[in-house]
């Protein structure tokens, strides 16, 4: 079918809209229609430092919109399903399997290859390829196909212009902050309680419990 798409030719090069030919779904695939995307540091990243020689791509993996078709293995969504749409993972490797998709040991073949992991390409233009399958969608484009391990549906009431940066963005400053910030700070606070019961022994016998501040030092007044 044909689409538009934001092509990126280049670290140079402004992105250029043009319309390319997209695969129908296959078994596995989901076909989604854009309504919005996120704009990531990496997809300007990635635009900066993509090989030439695998060039067009069409980068964007913080896509949301509505579910137009779905390939005939595809079970968890549905057509007219709304959904955003994040990182592929394979569900099935050491990491998948302890719920750490995001260290999936297949992330790069599923996410990073611009293409399908068999090499196929999912779009051309003319008879000339053009690369994308980023993340499992490449959602700078009006449709994009995608894969049940990277697609959540939300409900009727969530704004997919919210939902389309979850995908990446918010869930990964979300995760620094709930897994690795709070976990310092707990730390952190251990320690803390820790440095405020010393006093107390490191200077006992010397003094009743409350004559000396949390550093051991005399209390004033
Ligand atoms: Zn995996
Ligand atoms: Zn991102």
């Amino acid at each position: 079918m044909k689409i538009k798409a934001a092509l990126s030719n280049g670290a140079e090069a402004p992105f250029e809209l043009a319309e390319v030919e997209l695969d129908e779904p296959r078994a596995d695939e989901v076909l989604v229609k854009l309504s919005a995307a996120g704009v990531c540091h990496t997809d300007l990243t990635m635009k900066a430092l993509w090989p030439q020689t695998m060039s067009p791509i069409v980068l964007g993996h913080e896509g949301a919109g509505v579910v137009e078709a779905v390939g005939p293995d595809v079970t968890g969504v549905r057509r007219g399903d709304r959904v955003l749409m994040s990182y592929r993972s394979c569900g099935a490797c050491q990491e998948c399997a302890a719920g750490h998709r995001t260290y999936c040991r297949d992330f790069r073949t599923l996410n990073a290859l611009g293409s399908r992991p068999d090499g196929s390409m999912t779009m051309r233009r003319g008879t000339s390829p053009v690369y994308g399958s980023f993340f499992g969608q490449s959602s700078f484009a009006s449709h994009a196909l995608a894969y049940e391990s990277n697609l959540v549906v939300v409900g009727d009431d969530v704004d997919l212009s919210v939902a389309a940066p979850l995908g990446c963005g918010v869930q990964t400053g979300a995760g620094a902050v709930l897994n690795v910030l709070s976990s310092h700070q707990r730390r952190g606070a251990r320690r803390v309680r820790r440095r405020r019961r010393r006093p107390v022994g490191r200077h006992g016998g010397q003094g009743r419990q409350g004559e000396h501040d949390h550093r051991g030092r005399p209390r004033r007044g």
